[in-house]
C-alpha cells in the first residue's frame, strides 16, 4: 500500500508502528525516505479516529553492534530530540524507547521459540553483513569467523525482535523502506505460523506501507546511497547541519560536464540526485524543477537547491537545540511514552502468555 491510499485506513482504526536506531543524527535521505512519512501519518489521523501511531527509538537493535555506553546514552537522547524536532508529537503518537518496555524482549523470546533458524538465515541483511552470500548458517558456524565474536546471536536473530516490536502493538500497517520489506514479510510469516499453531487469531497480520520514493544519493559520489556511516561527511546533509554547512556541502556536491539542467539522463547521476532531493523536499516533480533551471549554470542551480534545503531543514536544527537544552523534559516525555506503550501492550501480552500456558 502507498501512503496516498492511507487516508481511508487512518479514518478507521489503523495502528502504525515504526522505529529508528539511535546510530547517529539522521540525514536528509533518512528524513525523505522514512521519517517524514511518520509525521505525515501522524498528522493525517482525523481527530475522531481511533487510529494510533507508535514510534520508538530502537535502542536494543543498535546493541547488535558494539556501542560505547556513555556515547550511546547520549545518542538515544539525541534521537528522541530529533523525532520531536521533526514534528512527532507525544500527545498524538506514542513515543518511547524500546528498552523501556520489557514486553518487546519478552515477546521476542516467545516468538523466537517458534522461528525456524533457516528462515533467519535467508535474510539478505544478515547475509550482506556476513558478506558470505554463498554460505549457509550451518557452514558458517564451523568457520573461525563464527567464533571470533564479530557475529553475535543478536545480529542473527534481531528480525525476531523486530517482529515482536510490530506485533506487540497489533500493528496494521508498517511504513518501511525497501531494505526492510523482507523483515516485515518474515514478521507476517511468523505471525501466521503462531496463529495456526495455537488455532487462535493472536496476531494481526500487518500490511507494508512501502516508501517507493527515490533513494537520496551521496553528494560527492552520486552512485552510492547517502548513508550516515559514510566516512566522508561531505557526502551527507544531517538534519542538524548549520546553514553554513548545508551551503558548503551543496556547493561542493558533484555535478558533470554537461551544460544546463535536465532530469533522467543516466549519464547525469549527480544532477538527477540534486533534482530528486529538491523535488522530494518541496513535494514537486524533478522534471518541473529541471525545466525551470534548464538554462541555468550548475552553480546557480546548486545555490537554489541550497536555499530550499536551508529553508526546510534549519527549523529542525533550531528545535533540536532547544530540546537538547532540556534533558529533563526529554526524560519525562520518554517516561510517559513508555507508560502509554506498556498500557497498550499489557492486555495482549497477558493473553499471549496465557496461550503458552504461562498463566491461567
Ligand atoms: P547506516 O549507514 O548506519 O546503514 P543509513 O543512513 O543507511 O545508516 P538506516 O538506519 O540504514 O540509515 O536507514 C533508516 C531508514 O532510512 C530506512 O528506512 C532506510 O530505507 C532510509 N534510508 C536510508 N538511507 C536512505 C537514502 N539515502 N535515501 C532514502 N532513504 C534512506
Ligand atoms: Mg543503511
Amino acid at each position: 500500500m502507498n501512503i496516498s491510499n492511507l487516508s481511508r485506513v487512518l479514518g478507521s482504526s489503523a495502528r502504525i508502528v515504526s522505529g529508528i536506531q539511535p546510530t547517529g543524527i539522521p540525514h536528509i535521505g533518512n528524513y525523505l525516505g522514512s521519517l517524514r512519512q511518520w509525521t505525515e501519518l501522524q498528522n493525517s489521523i482525523p481527530s475522531n479516529s481511533s487510529s494510533q501511531c507508535f514510534f520508538f527509538v530502537a535502542d536494543l537493535h543498535a546493541l547488535t553492534v558494539p556501542q560505547v555506553p556513555q556515547d550511546f546514552y547520549q545518542r538515544r537522547m539525541d534521537t528522541l530530540a530529533i523525532l520531536l524536532s521533526i514534528g512527532i508529537d507525544p500527545q498524538r503518537s506514542t513515543l518511547f524507547f524500546q528498552s523501556d518496555v520489557p514486553y518487546h524482549t519478552e515477546l521476542n523470546w516467545l516468538m523466537g521459540c517458534h522461528t525456524p533458524m533457516g528462515q533467519l538465515n535467508r535474510m539478505t541483511q544478515w547475509k550482506s553483513k556476513l558478506q558470505l552470500h554463498e554460505m549457509d548458517a550451518v557452514t558458517f558456524l564451523n568457520t573461525n569467523l563464527a567464533s571470533s565474536g564479530k557475529f553475535n546471536l543478536g545480529l542473527f536473530s534481531y528480525p525476531v525482535l523486530q517482529a515482536a516490536d510490530i506485533l506487540l502493538y497489533g500493528a496494521t500497517h508498517i511504513p518501511v523502506g525497501k531494505d526492510q520489506s523482507q523483515h516485515i514479510e518474515l514478521t507476517r510469516t511468523i505471525a501466521r505460523k503462531i496463529n495456526s499453531t495455537f488455532k487462535k487469531e493472536l496476531f494481526i497480520i500487518p500490511d507494508i506501507i512501502l516508501n517507493s520514493s527515490s533513494s537520496i544519493m551521496a553528494l560527492k559520489q552520486p552512485n552510492k546511497k547517502m548513508s550516515k556511516s559514510d566516512q566522508n561527511s561531505k557526502n551527507y546533509i544531517l538534519l542538524t547541519d548549520s546553514e553554513q554547512d548545508i551551503r558548503k556541502k551543496i556547493a561542493g556536491a558533484a555535478t558533470d560536464n554537461i551544460e544546463g539542467i535536465t532530469y533522467g539522463d543516466p549519464n547525469r547521476p549527480a544532477i538527477n540526485n540534486l533534482l530528486n532531493m529538491t523535488a522530494a523536499m518541496t513535494d514537486s516533480s524533478p522534471i518541473t524543477i529541471a525545466e525551470k533551471f534548464k538554462h541555468a549554470r550548475h552553480s546557480e542551480f546548486k545555490s537554489s537547491v541550497a536555499d530550499i534545503m536551508v529553508g526546510s531543514i534549519t527549523p529542525f536544527a533550531r528545535s533540536y537545540q532547544q530540546w537538547k537544552a532540556n534533558p529533563s523534559e526529554l526524560q519525562s516525555i520518554a517516561e510517559n511514552g513508555a507508560k502509554k506503550a506498556m498500557n497498550q501492550a499489557f492486555p495482549f501480552m497477558k493473553d499471549f502468555k496465557n496461550t503458552f500456558g504461562l498463566g491461567p
